[in-house]
């Protein structure tokens, strides 16, 4: 059993914020977050601090809110968060990440960043096509053994949805995306989506190709349904398999790990999403106080996004969460939400197994 693990990032200021001489009220110090009142709203009284299991600053210089001069870029939260999901991915652990905060706080920076900054999700895939290829210097890969009598294949599945007005599209066939797929119940796998394009990809320009097909389909069928991108949410999974062989026993091993990239935004509206974190904090509470987990009742199946996450919050998946932040005065009440959010999500418990079949 393992918490989600959650770390919250700062943005700088955004133009609008700076033309408007931003008040900052958010300063990080080590894992500490803290959030002073501004003034007019309870300005003066005490800062509220929060403990996360990474508090990143990537906020405004020149402000006495920086954490000891040390700036949070993409590179550093690949380090902390996208090593630890790919190392889960390497043990044959489901894994997710996912980026929750109002709009404009940074998440879709952080989950793919931009062209010249990418962020954890096209970093992630780079590093697993040098997995595949073995090029990788990831600190945490065994060693190879040069008298090893077993070969590894490596596999990387993609398959890109969109859930919009409890909807789900496929964005890898544009043919499909005016029509809903289905959400069925495996009996062992739990909740998938029926007749859902995967591709297998061998590079990361196959990659890049794809997840861009994946995004164009997407604005076609959001200027469709006249949709806007903050209703709708995309989930990108990527299914990583290894199969190890062994030349003298004949014997192979399957490990498939299933990451799932949330790269858009889990947006607060979402509000079956909040009653799922909530059901879920409320069952680890009974749990610890030693009553019947069991008698509390997570909503998963009200909404279609809550219903195939439900492996992430509460399930068999090592998820991380980062919680996107302005570090702006007139953004405090929906920093302060988001900041409450993500201190709950830390008492969620998930119980993750190892995903390994043996063949002989
Ligand atoms: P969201 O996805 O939450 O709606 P965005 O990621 O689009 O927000 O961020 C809003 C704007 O702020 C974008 O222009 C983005 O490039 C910029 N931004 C967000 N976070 C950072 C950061 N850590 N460093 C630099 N720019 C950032």
């Amino acid at each position: 059993m393992s918490s989600i693990r959650v770390a919250v990032r700062c943005r700088p200021f955004n133009e609008r914020e700076r033309q408007a001489h931003a008040e900052p009220v958010i300063s990080v110090s080590g894992q500490q977050i803290a959030i002073r009142n501004p003034p007019g709203k309870g300005g003066g009284a005490p800062e509220r601090k929060f403990t996360f299991d990474h508090a990143y600053w990537s906020g405004p210089s020149g402000t006495d809110a920086s954490n000891g001069g040390e700036f949070a870029g993409q590179e550093k939260l690949f380090e902390d968060l996208g090593h630890e999901v790919l190392r889960n991915a390497m043990e044959g652990y489901n894994a997710c990440i996912f980026a929750y905060g109002q709009t404009g706080s940074g998440k879709s920076y952080s989950m793919m960043g931009t062209d010249s900054e990418p962020g954890i999700v096209p970093r992630i895939c780079e590093a697993l096509f040098a997995i595949m290829s073995g090029t990788s210097s990831l600190p945490f890969l065994p060693a190879v053994d040069p008298a090893s009598t077993e070969t590894v294949n490596y596999k990387i599945e993609v398959s890109y949805i969109e859930i919009y007005n409890e909807n789900v599209k496929d964005l890898l066939n544009p043919t499909q995306a005016g029509h809903n797929l289905k959400v069925r119940e495996h009996p062992s796998l739990g909740p998938y989506v029926q007749g859902l394009t995967k591709f297998v990809v061998s590079s990361p320009e196959e990659f890049y190709r794809i997840m861009e097909m994946g995004n164009k389909t997407r604005t076609v069928a959001s200027t469709l349904m006249n949709a806007t991108s903050s209703r709708s949410h995309a989930i990108f999974s990527v299914e990583f398999t290894q199969l190890r062989q062994c030349a003298v026993s004949g014997l192979s091993t399957e490990r498939t790990s299933k990451i799932s990239l949330e790269g858009a935004s889990i947006n607060k509206s979402l509000s079956t999403l909040g009653l799922v974190i909530k059901a879920l904090v409320d069952r680890e509470a009974r749990r610890s106080a030693g009553g019947n987990p069991a008698s509390i009742f997570i909503p998963y199946r009200d909404s279609v996004l809550t219903y195939l996450i439900r492996d992430s919050l509460g399930g068999n998946s090592k998820t991380i969460m980062i919680a996107a932040i302005s570090p702006a005065a007139d953004s405090y009440e929906e920093t302060m939400s988001t900041l409450r959010y993500a201190d709950s999500a830390k008492h969620i418990v998930n119980q993750a197994v190892v995903n390994e079949d043996a063949n002989a």
